[in-house]
């Protein structure tokens, strides 16, 4: 029987494997689950395509990406892997044959979409399948469509317990790139998968060189970034809505740059073609949505612009990602302004989301402004955020390279803090900066927390700063959002030699001129 390591350079043609890929590979084919996070790039496929090849039967893959199953399928069968999809692109002659070939154990792995698996007819040839040529392993890949708080919920994927129920014999494998913790006990618990042997990757991208820009004239300041930094690299230019991607589009190309715009309004025609031209020319630039981007693997993106602030971190990371995929330097450079806070918390609040799940969005924002405008190293807090420690500075980001203008926020910090802790750890930021102001709200008097000593002692700075104040210190790692208590800040064990005053704590100068103003005025 082959080894993983002969179908590694046999059928894929790779020497080595990468990072935890040899471990996980041995584990699901030794049968067991597993719960796979690991960055985008970082070579999720081949952790369920080799363990499917070693292991009896057919492997079943389940996918949201009906787009790329395509691609997925026609890379295997050039490697002389046998392999198909099933989704409703299909047409109903082609759906039979690959039925047909999966019921003759005539395929290794097959790919479907989750609501063609959950049909009672589809589950009950699976059940014909296991026992007449096997099933080698489902793999559920994109696994955080399960969690109802990221982007790409699928209420399907909920049903796939399902698979356990049915083929407790056939070992599972989750996979994504999206984990933050929450996220991750929500996949392990939605899935079933608390016996499941979990392998996390490190998500630090170091070749990546993060740059927050403060923003003035944004478009301006892109040109300048292109000019000096990419005058003819291939980069994608992501921007909030549809129609400022085409005008930025347009006013990219009037000043003599390849660009071609991406959005999910253009025609699906239109949409491939500049697609296509991206993957496969030299030097093209995507002014995009966030509709562009997944499961594009071009490995020589040298950079990703933002011209407005992504949705979360989670996003944001996601996004970059895209970039330097080869290893070799590559640019994630944001303009951010607060203008554009402003506009995305309105948004926000306007939308007809359920209220939970604003909250929950309003906090993804949040740690993302607090990533913006904290003065520490980008990997740093990046890694943070996923629950990681980058091992000291990464020497080249902007908070590394350029020194940030900061002023002595322990007071505030200390001011904070305290009032986190007297109100007991599950107040979120809004009622806590209220707190600090001496406000007169229903929920302050319903508490009585105008008895608290931190009551009133933060006039000295407006709301808005304090929000600052308040997200640097999550960004930093004094305190964490409790997802589930309604989102209340807590304390984390930096927070302590702060309160005792042992510690000095720096914050980076507010950058916008109104909210100076506004402080002067107070003083
Ligand atoms: P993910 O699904 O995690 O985003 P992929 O599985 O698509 O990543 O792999 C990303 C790229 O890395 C692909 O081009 C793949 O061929 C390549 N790759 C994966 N594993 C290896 C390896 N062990 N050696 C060399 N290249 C690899
Ligand atoms: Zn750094």
């Amino acid at each position: 029987m082959a080894s993983a390591q002969q179908i590694l350079h046999d059928v894929f043609g790779y020497t080595q494997f990468r990072g935890a890929q040899q471990a996980i590979v041995e584990h699901v084919a030794a049968g067991g689950d597993a719960l796979v996070l690991m960055p985008t790039g970082g070579g999720k496929s081949l952790c369920y395509q080799i363990p499917a090849l070693l292991r009896e039967g057919v492997g079943i893959v389940v996918s949201p990406l009906i787009a790329l199953m395509q691609d997925q399928v026609d890379a295997l069968i050039q490697v002389g892997v046998k392999a198909a999809f099933l989704n409703s692109s299909l047409d109903a002659d082609s759906a039979r044959e690959v039925s047909a070939r999966l019921q003759r154990g005539d395929l290794d792995l097959l790919y479907v979409a989750p609501e063609r698996l959950l049909m009672p007819g589809f589950l009950a040839m699976l059940e014909q399948v296991e026992a007449h040529v096997g099933i080698a392993l489902f793999a559920i890949d994109e696994a955080h469509c399960v969690s109802q708080w990221g982007h790409d919920f699928r209420p399907e994927y909920r049903q796939l317990t399902v698979l356990h129920e049915r083929f407790p014999a056939v070992p599972r494998i989750a996979l994504t790139a999206t984990a933050d913790a929450p996220t991750r006990s929500e996949i392990v618990e939605r899935l079933g998968l608390q016996e499941a042997s979990q392998f996390v990757s490190s998500f630090d991208r170091p070749n990546i060189k993060y740059r927050v820009t403060q923003k003035n004239n944004a478009r301006k300041q892109l040109e300048t970034f292109l000019e000096n930094e990419h005058p003819n690299d291939a980069g994608i230019v992501y921007c909030l809505s549809r129609r400022k991607v085409e005008e930025t589009a347009d006013w990219l190309r009037e000043r003599g740059w390849d660009a071609l715009p991406y959005h999910a309004g253009l025609d699906a025609s239109t949409r491939n073609a500049n697609q296509q031209r991206f993957l496969r020319e030299e030097g093209v630039i995507m002014v995009a949505t966030v509709a562009f981007g997944m499961g594009i693997d071009k490995p020589n993106v040298r950079f990703v612009a933002h011209l407005d602030l992504p949705k979360s971190m989670e996003g944001y990371y996601q996004e970059t990602g895209r970039a330097g995929r080869d290893g070799l330097p590559a640019d994630a450079w944001m303009a951010y302004g607060l203008g554009d806070v402003v506009s995305m918390r309105q948004m926000l609040d306007g939308s007809d989301a359920p209220e939970e799940r604003k909250r929950v969005e309003r906090r993804k924002l949040d740690a993302l402004l607090g990533f913006c405008e904290s003065t520490a190293c980008r990997h740093q807090t990046i890694l943070r955020y996923f629950g990681e420690e980058h091992p000291g500075d990464c020497g080249q980001c902007d908070n590394c390279l350029e020194p940030v203008e900061t002023w002595d926020g322990t007071q505030a910090a200390q001011m904070a803090l305290s009032c986190v802790y007297r109100t007991g750890q599950r107040f979120g930021v809004v009622h806590l900066v209220d707190v600090l102001l001496g406000k007169e709200t229903d929920k302050i008097r319903q508490f009585n927390h105008h008895v608290l000593s931190t009551y009133g002692i933060g006039k000295e700075l407006t709301q808005a700063q304090w929000g600052s104040v308040f997200r640097q210190l999550v960004a930093a790692g004094y305190l964490e959002t409790d997802m589930e208590a309604y989102g209340g800040l807590k304390l984390l064990d930096a927070a302590r030699p702060v309160l005792k005053g042992e510690q000095a704590v720096w914050l980076r100068h507010d950058p916008e001129p109104e909210r100076r103003k506004a402080t002067k005025a107070e003083r």
